[in-house]
Parts: C-alpha cells; structure tokens; sequence
C-alpha cells in the first residue's frame, strides 16, 4: 500500500504543493495549496495516485456501483479512479449556486455512489454532493479523496478514504498571520498562473 510520504512524494514531482498566500475555495487563507490539477497534467502520476487510492477503497471493503465528483476540482480524479476500479463516473456541478446533475446525468434508486474529491479541507462540495445523491435515492459507501487537509477532523458519516491526511494550518480571513504581516499578495490558486 502507498504510504504518505509516497503519495506527497509524487505531489511533490508535479510542482503540485505551492508555498504563498493562498485563498482556499473554503474562503479560508493558508500559506500551503496543494494543487492537485498540476498532478493531472501528469497522467503517469494521475494514475499512481488513484490506483493506490482505488486499491485501498477495494482493501477498506467499500462497494460503489457509480464514481461521482463535484465540479471542477473532482472531476479527473473521478475519472481515473473510476477507471482502476472499473465503474462508470459521472459529475455534479454548481447551477446558480447548487449542486446539481447536468449533462444527462441521472441517479438511480439503490446505487452505491463513492464520492471523489481531489483535497477535502472543510468537506463543504463533498458534503452538498452527498446530499444530492440521498435526496435522489442513492446511497453513498464511501468518500475518497487524494489529500485530507482537515486531518481526519471533517467528518462526512461514511467512511473517508485518502492518501494523505495532514494539518495544513488555514485561517478564518480576519484571522489571517500573512494578511496582518501584508508582505505576500493573497492569490486564488486556480486564477493565476504560478511557478514553484
Ligand atoms: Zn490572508
């Protein structure tokens, strides 16, 4: 099995864990983002990662029928563990503000669902996806994810299976030691283009 440091060591290959100022989806700053689209460019290192991932999914006895991800960060991982584990993925998007299946999408009563998101830092996506699956009569194994930020303290009520667990610190705004200090601009990763 793929331990941590494996998993980073990867991460790291990619250029994938940026050092700044960074606001995080969640709205909150921190100096560390890890930036997993930088892993995807890489299909190599894509398929390392939820091989190893979809392997310990299978090993923590989890069942799914169907992959599903939020939009934008979750949708290659989704893909590609899908694909080691040999079920079909589909995706769920934000339409004015809600997640929500597009696309064709659909959620049958009954199917197994894992929830794929590349980092969990408050769990706030996985969580309205987890929601979409219930209200529409799935049900959900298990969530997984390539890195935990939270370090095991998000808890989504099904088992969370991930490759890196790890307390990267992270700030309410008003709270922020880097906004105080005002020496490094506050950027949204994802906006800009960065370089190591
Ligand atoms: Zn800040």
């Amino acid at each position: 099995m793929m331990t941590t440091e494996q998993a980073l060591e990867v991460y790291r290959s990619t250029g994938a864990i940026l050092k700044g100022h960074f606001k995080l989806t969640s709205g909150r700053h921190s100096d560390t983002y890890m930036q997993s689209a930088k892993v995807f460019v890489d299909p190599k290192a894509s398929e390392t990662l939820c091989k190893a991932l979809a392997e310990k999914l299978t090993e923590a006895g989890v069942e799914a029928d169907v992959v599903i991800s939020p939009a934008i960060g979750g949708i290659l991982m989704g893909y590609e563990v899908a694909r080691q584990l040999g079920k079909p993925n589909i995706f769920a998007e934000r339409e004015n503000g809600v997640m929500t299946l597009r696309r064709g999408f659909t959620i049958e009563k009954g199917t197994k669902f894992v929830v794929c998101e590349d980092v969990v830092t408050t769990g706030g996506s996985v969580k309205e996806v987890i929601a979409l699956v219930k209200e529409a009569g799935g049900e959900v194994s298990a969530v997984a994810s390539l890195v935990d930020r939270s370090n095991g303290k998000v808890d989504f009520g099904v088992k969370f299976v991930n490759l890196i667990s790890m307390d990267i610190t992270s700030y309410e705004p008003d709270e922020c030691p880097l906004c105080k200090e005002g020496k490094i601009e506050l950027v949204k990763p994802g906006s800009r283009v960065f370089t190591k």
